[in-house]
């Protein structure tokens, strides 16, 4: 990450997630975020453990963490992120962003990237006006999921964002991990690095 931009402000998204596995319909939000609001990069940024999930990450941190690495390695403008897991705990959107602030200094525009279903529960996130007064709040479409900001309560954070359709790719790390439980195939949902990672490790079995 460069960081010394001369007072010129560089527009950084971050895709904050829990990457269990990272998969192409992350990689594919934050290629059409990036290109459509004209970011310098985008963050990805691997949850330590996201409080709001039921149950915790199958994989651990590390394993999560090497799988975005490899998945984003040969992208331009593509960058990973592990401030959540060296803070460890329970990841907190609010924290993620303060934290970033202060690595990367005044001269960046935050631009915080969540899928429509993220986004419908933002309501519920721990100081969410902390997180609009970091960040511009991007959301992406994703299928199975109309997104309305417009009918959101007045002070639900992800009513002001700006919304991009995206390519609406029909992919989870859900289903992901339930076609390796049941050896299938997970070929195209992921890139190969990460399908020869989980199978290498044996993860997801
Ligand atoms: P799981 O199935 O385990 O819940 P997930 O596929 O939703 O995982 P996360 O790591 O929880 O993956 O997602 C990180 C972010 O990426 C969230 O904001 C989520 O809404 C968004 N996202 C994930 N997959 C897609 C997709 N196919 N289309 C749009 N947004 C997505």
């Amino acid at each position: 990450m460069t960081l010394d931009t001369g007072g010129v402000t560089r527009r950084i998204g971050v895709l904050g997630g829990t990457f269990d596995p990272v998969h192409y319909g992350h990689i594919g939000i934050a290629e059409a975020v990036r290109s459509e609001l004209d970011l310098a990069e985008v963050l990805f940024v691997v949850a330590a453990d996201q409080w709001l999930r039921e149950s915790p990450p199958v994989a651990g941190a590390t394993a999560r963490l090497a799988m975005v690495e490899l998945a984003v390695a040969n992208t331009r403008g593509f960058e990973v992120s592990d401030v959540d897991i060296v803070r460890g705990g329970p990841t907190y959107t609010f924290d993620t962003l303060a934290g970033l602030r202060e690595q990367l200094g005044e001269a960046v525009e935050l631009f915080l990237i969540v899928g429509a279903d993220s986004a419908m529960s933002m309501d519920r996130w721990k100081r969410a006006e902390t997180i609009v007064s970091l960040a511009r709040v991007v959301v992406v479409g994703r299928p199975g999921l109309a997104f309305d900001g417009r009918s959101l309560a007045k002070t639900h954070p992800a009513r002001g964002a700006v919304y991009v359709e995206g390519p609406m790719a029909d992919v989870s790390a859900t289903s992901i991990r339930d076609l390796v439980r049941a050896d299938k195939s997970i070929a195209g949902l992921v890139p190969g690095e990460v399908a020869d990672y989980i199978e290498s490790n044996g993860i997801y079995r």
